[in-house]
């Protein structure tokens, strides 16, 4: 069943106290834990799943699904070279094509696409059927942002970041050598997992290209709730603490981007995977060190830190680190 938390994890402190604060939203998002429970309860050792491409970034639930059966592969070729009767998309999501290769192959399909992701994909289709040019606002190497273009489906559309690398430098009715200005409808889409500040400031040089002469731009916000939700959270616990430090595998993006966002704010941040990784020195002087994890760190891991830090003379939240809400569902 998937679950989020619900309320804050902090505990009253008396004087002196030294506390540890953990971020009231963080470590598996909503869609990663279902993608994941719909895995586990569809895997056996005898009838083993291989989700196609990584299903999460993180060792030690790397490990442990190997054990239940599951384990990942590049793509349809090495899974079936592995013998694998048995593959998944994952809560990325993925383009079209490969649900009709496996099918083609007599390969099982398990979908663990998030519905937030799906959300995307399908209104990335509307807008195309609608004329926009479609931007997809995100990293163009990412599963997500990939298989949202290939749904688009249309030579019409583009993944980035930066405004100086969409097919246009000019405003609309700019002429002169070397300019060229977007078409009359451009659409903006987002990766689910980008932060809102950034998407509203390159939206808005967007917008300042697109609609002179007769333009038309749309922007649709489809930053998922739990990533503002988690980025809210950051936000507080950064008012709160002196220390963050930010759990999750070694190849997480989003927790190392937790971690640089408390560093760029004025708090001393650090991206560790495990508890041995905290160095002593780090926590001289501190009184109140907070603890995030990015989308992929399992609550063992980060109930491990707690432990480290609550047997180096911090007090650990009342009631754990993640208080939950069985029946949450984020909107969309
Ligand atoms: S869309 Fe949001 S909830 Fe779904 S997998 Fe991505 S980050 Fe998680």
């Amino acid at each position: 069943m998937p679950v989020a938390p619900t309320t804050s994890s902090t505990t009253t402190a008396t004087t002196g106290e030294r506390r540890i604060i953990v971020a009231e939203e963080l470590g598996y998002c909503w869609g990663v834990r279902r993608a994941l429970d719909i895995i586990e309860d569809a895997a056996t050792p005898e009838s083993r799943v291989a989700p196609i491409g990584d299903i999460i970034h993180n060792p030690q639930v790397v490990h442990r699904l190997r054990g239940q059966g599951v384990e990942g592969a590049q793509d349809l070729d090495e899974a079936e070279s592995r013998g694998f009767k048995r593959v998944a998309i994952t809560a990325h999501g993925f383009g079209p094509q490969l649900a009709q290769d496996a099918s083609t192959r007599g390969m099982e399909m398990i979908d663990t696409t998030c519905p937030l992701v799906t959300k995307v994909q399908r209104l990335a289709q509307k807008l195309v059927k609608q004329g926009y040019y479609l931007v997809v606002y995100g990293d163009d190497y990412h599963p997500e942002v990939k298989g949202v273009l290939n749904w688009a489906s249309t030579s019409k559309a583009v993944a980035t970041k930066k405004i100086d690398q969409l097919p246009w430098n000019a405003k609309r009715g700019e002429t002169g050598e070397g300019k060229v200005s977007p078409p009359r409808k451009v659409a903006v889409v987002s990766q689910t997992t980008k932060n809102i500040d950034e998407l509203m400031e390159f939206a808005n040089t967007l917008q300042a290209m697109v609609v002179p002469n007769g333009g038309e731009f749309r922007l649709c916000n489809t930053i998922c709730e739990p990533t503002t939700e988690r980025q809210e959270a950051l936000k507080r616990l950064i008012d709160q603490v002196d220390l963050i430090l930010a759990v999750g595998g070694r190849k997480s993006s989003n927790t190392a981007r937790l971690a640089d966002v408390g560093n760029q704010r004025g708090v001393t941040s650090y991206h560790i995977e495990r508890p041995e990784e905290i160095d002593q020195n780090w926590l001289e002087g501190v009184t109140n060190v907070g603890v995030t994890a990015g989308a992929s760190t399992p609550d063992d891991v980060i109930q491990e830190v707690v432990e480290y830090l609550a047997n180096n003379g911090f007090t650990p939240p009342e009631g754990g680190i993640r208080p939950v809400d069985e029946d949450y569902v984020p909107a969309f």
